[in-house]
């Protein structure tokens, strides 16, 4: 890998870098059949996608049980690991939990109210690689928001990830399916015979499982469209190039199509944190998933004439995580508006943020960070306003109601109104 300026970046440099993609385009139309069956036939298209696309005759979709013994017979150290990280998710959601509130205006008692949704369905990845952290990330804060039914799918498999399970319980899931992939997102959506539907379908995955919940999306609701991981590092030159390139090396191993970024405007450290990837890289048990990522075109070490440079090209990028290690991190945050998570300082990498600190992992990529955030207990709640007129505030509203309402030509809201006063 070459340091590359910024300055001589060209428009078809920076498309790629700023105009990224969950990139399920090329699935739509598959998934789209494979949906369309799934609601049309049930259970028995579902068993034939887990033959078709996980190799496995699956005999009982419901692995409720088998998440409970999973839980169980868990290695007491792995059980520890699992539920320190659980713990600090929970805390750290319960703190966005809203209250319910009420304001007298003047006569005009208005207020908000938040409610738990019925049931969600939260899919755990699990094809190439295990996701118990993703159980937990999911599960959490569904149920810190209070959703009565939480229901768990996952892929299906031989023999099914110990860890995952149990994670999947320790969160607190109240049913479990083993169907991953399109036909996953379809059944919760949709409900088959053994799966009971849901009301929002949320939860990371491959490109099927992406393209799936935007085909189901209206139907039920989603949380995002989720494409491959992404870290911007945004470095001076108090920053480790040792921390900088595990950090990107660390988002690199999850995926080929990853995009890992370093933006610096020290030409030494640049140098230095390329020199460190090269060194590293070799060494990776995921190496040459790493070595894609590195290769992609919205990937690279970026040299910035200036540390305002460096922080607009990170801010039109809107990672999906964003890694400030820079002398002062706190001024260079003051002017971020678009990122899915920041992590401040030399001690926090990432991967705190992705397993245990207590923030969520589920995030936005591909630029959406610009629109909005991750997943939080909000994603599980639904909000209704309330109001209270007292006559006073009625009669002293009422001329504005009835100019804008017969402006409108609604008459019928207008003598809504005057018929109060007669
Ligand atoms: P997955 O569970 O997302 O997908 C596996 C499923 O894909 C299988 O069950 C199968 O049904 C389906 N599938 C595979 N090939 C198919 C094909 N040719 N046609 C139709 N369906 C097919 O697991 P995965 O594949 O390991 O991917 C997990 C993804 O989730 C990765 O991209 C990973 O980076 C991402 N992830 C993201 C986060 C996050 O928070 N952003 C967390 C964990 C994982």
């Amino acid at each position: 890998m070459e340091v590359r300026e910024i300055e001589g970046l060209g428009p078809a440099e920076r498309a790629a870098l700023f105009d990224r993609d969950a990139g399920v385009e090329s699935v739509r139309e598959d998934v789209r059949g494979i949906v369309d069956r799934v609601r049309d036939e049930g259970d028995v298209a579902v068993r034939e996608f887990c033959r078709e696309f996980d190799g496995v005759e699956v005999g009982n979709l419901d692995v409720t049980d088998a998440a409970a013994a999973a839980h169980e017979d868990a290695d007491p150290e792995l059980l520890a690991a699992i539920r320190d990280a659980a713990d600090n998710v929970r805390e750290f959601h319960e703190r966005q939990r809203p209250d319910d509130w009420r304001e007298d205006f003047g006569g005009r008692e208005l207020g908000r109210r938040f409610r738990p949704l019925d049931s969600v369905g939260v899919y755990v990845p699990g094809g190439a690689a295990a996701y118990p952290s993703s159980a937990l990330m999911g599960i959490v804060p569904a149920t810190v928001a209070g959703v009565d039914h939480v229901v768990v799918t996952t892929p299906p498999a031989e023999e099914l990830n110990p860890a995952t399970l149990a994670a999947i319980h320790e969160a607190g899931a109240d049913a479990v399916y083993s169907i991953g992939g399109a036909q996953a997102v379809a059944a919760v959506a949709y409900g088959t015979e053994t799966v009971t539907p849901v009301q929002k379908v949320v939860g990371p995955g491959n490109r099927w499982v992406t393209a799936a919940k935007a085909e189901v999306r209206g139907d039920v609701d989603i949380d995002f469209l989720a494409g491959p991981s992404e870290v911007l590092v945004l470095a001076d030159e108090t920053a480790e190039p040792g921390y900088v390139a595990a950090d990107l090396l660390a988002q690199a191993e999850h995926d080929d199509h990853a995009s890992v970024v370093a933006v610096t405007d020290d030409p030494a450290l640049a140098t230095a944190v390329v020199e460190e990837l090269d060194a590293r890289l070799p060494e990776m048990a995921r190496r040459e998933t790493a070595a894609a990522a590195l290769e992609n075109d919205a990937s690279g070490v970026f040299l910035a004439r200036s540390m305002s440079e460096a922080v607009l090209f990170a801010e039109e990028y809107a990672a999906e995580h964003l890694s400030i290690q820079a002398a002062d991190d706190e001024a260079l945050l003051d002017r971020i508006d678009s990122a899915g998570s920041v992590f401040l300082g030399p001690y926090t990498p990432v991967a705190a943020g992705d397993y245990a600190s207590g923030t969520n992992h589920v995030l936005p990529t591909g630029g959406e960070a610009k629109r909005f955030g991750g997943l939080s207990v909000e994603t599980f709640l639904r909000s209704t306003t309330v109001q209270r007129l007292d006559r006073d505030a009625l009669d002293s509203l009422s001329g504005t109601i009835t100019t804008l309402a017969e402006a409108e030509g609604l008459y019928g809201h207008a003598d809504s109104v005057r018929r109060r006063f007669e």
